[in-house]
């Protein structure tokens, strides 16, 4: 018996992310998740090569999460933070302050990636309240929330019809310099002379290191981001790294930061903080931003919402931070890295391809022209694949235990979409 993967009541009711509820696309049902693989409701199996848009670091049903998430919900699934703590959040946070930069010593925790975006942004208008702008690089992504889109792309950050509503921020070039050719100290001559122009305005800038995510898939090069601190203090200027993407392994380091060695005023991370069992985020500052925010007129940080530092959330953050430092991640993501550097590299050799491009657990074959979604994505789940390319982009960050025979059917099945491009396009 077969039944169909797709469900009418959820065509005609349900909205699913960036696509029409008049005209959608195919949504397909799930009945299972476990390891590396999707099990749609017709039985068929998918070799998961998103991550769940890169949250999935170690599979799905992972045993040991599954445990902290059924051991936490019957002790207490949520309290409110106001006023009370509890263990999960206390023990997540000490085993945080030992993972990310030194110098960060407060956390909030948040809802969800924007949220934590938001949260940075307030933070840097607290610390100064004169202070009231941004500044960003082009083909960034941040989120959905009102703030976070102001710092998205305006073209390709998918926002650009809220152009005229959003607060207006100040955008440079993105870094051209890629992260594994040589350094151009005139890169950062944009963004130099851009902090220049507005230091009197900026509470901070704010972007995502090294690699830029849903903006473009973009790997730049380190030396930016050390010129970027050194100018940043020069001006007085708060920086901000969303380490949504890119926390938790995925670039080959911990956190992307490591890749140039320094360290934000304030950093957000999410995504892979659960490993993608549940949606939170967490926002990192120094003690010298904590004590501004918390001398300025309020007294305190003016933000707290009603699920902030879930417990079950908290522990489930916890026992998959545990589990991603207890096992051979390093490895397991440089492996990644070379198989996708072998296996992708030709795909640069045909014609439709403009780029093919490797960091750590991320392998990115852009096009030369858009892949029509619904034809690549047919084709994607018949070849028992799951990837979800956008625009020119097709790529994969797959969970840091797919074994190098599952990773192969990925890759193969790109490169054939990426030989016969022209079939996948409108
Ligand atoms: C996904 C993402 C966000 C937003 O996170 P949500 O959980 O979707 O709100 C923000 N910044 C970056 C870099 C992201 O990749």
């Amino acid at each position: 018996m077969t039944s169909s993967p797709f469900d009418t009541f959820d065509r005609e009711h349900l909205w699913h992310p960036y696509t029409s509820l008049i005209a959608p696309l195919p949504a397909y049902k799930v009945a299972h998740a476990e390891g590396c693989e999707l099990i749609l409701s017709d039985g068929r199996r998918l070799i998961e090569g998103m991550s769940s848009w890169w949250c999935a670091i170690h599979g799905y049903s992972h045993p040991v999460l599954v445990h902290a998430a059924e051991t936490q919900v019957r002790n207490m699934s949520h309290v409110m933070f106001g006023g009370l703590t509890h263990e999960p959040a206390i023990q997540l946070g000490k085993r945080l302050l030992q993972i990310t930069p030194p110098s960060l010593t407060k956390i909030f925790y948040a809802d969800s990636g924007s949220v934590a975006v938001e949260v940075a942004m307030k933070m840097a208008i607290q610390f100064n309240p004169q202070k009231t702008n941004f500044l960003t690089i082009r083909s960034g992504y941040h989120g959905d929330t009102w703030n976070a889109m102001s710092v998205c792309d305006p073209i390709t950050g998918m926002h650009g019809l809220f152009g005229q509503a959003l607060p207006k921020r100040f955008f440079v070039q993105a870094p051209q310099c890629v992260f594994h050719s040589s350094w151009d100290e005139t890169d950062f001559a944009p963004m130099a002379h851009a902090l220049q122009l507005h230091r009197e305005t900026l509470a901070a800038v704010i972007l995502e290191p090294i690699v830029q995510g849903a903006g473009g898939m973009r790997f730049y090069h380190p030396n930016y981001l050390k010129a970027l601190r050194k100018a940043c203090d020069k001006a007085g200027v708060l920086l901000i790294f969303d380490e949504i993407a890119t926390g938790f392994g995925r670039t080959g380091k911990l956190f992307a930061w490591e890749h140039a060695g320094v360290e934000p005023d304030i950093m957000c991370i999410g995504k892979a903080l659960t490993g993608g069992m549940m949606t939170f985020s967490a926002v990192l500052t120094s003690d010298r931003v904590a004590e501004r925010v918390c001398s300025s007129e309020a007294g305190c940080f003016m933000h707290g919402p009603t699920f902030m530092g879930n417990p079950l959330a908290c522990a489930v953050a916890l026992a998959s931070t545990d589990l991603l430092l207890s096992s051979p991640w390093e490895t397991a993501v440089h492996t990644i890295e070379s198989n996708l550097k072998s296996a992708l590299k030709p795909a640069a050799n045909f014609p439709a391809v403009a780029d093919v491009r490797i960091l750590g657990a991320i392998g990115v074959i852009e096009l030369k022209k858009p892949l029509d979604m619904a034809k690549a994505q047919r084709f994607l789940v018949e070849h028992g694949i799951w990837l979800r390319p956008f625009g020119r982009l097709l790529y994969t960050m797959p969970p840091y235990i797919i074994t190098p025979e599952e990773l192969k059917k990925i890759t193969h099945v790109m490169l054939l979409m990426a030989e016969h491009a022209e079939t996948f396009q409108a």
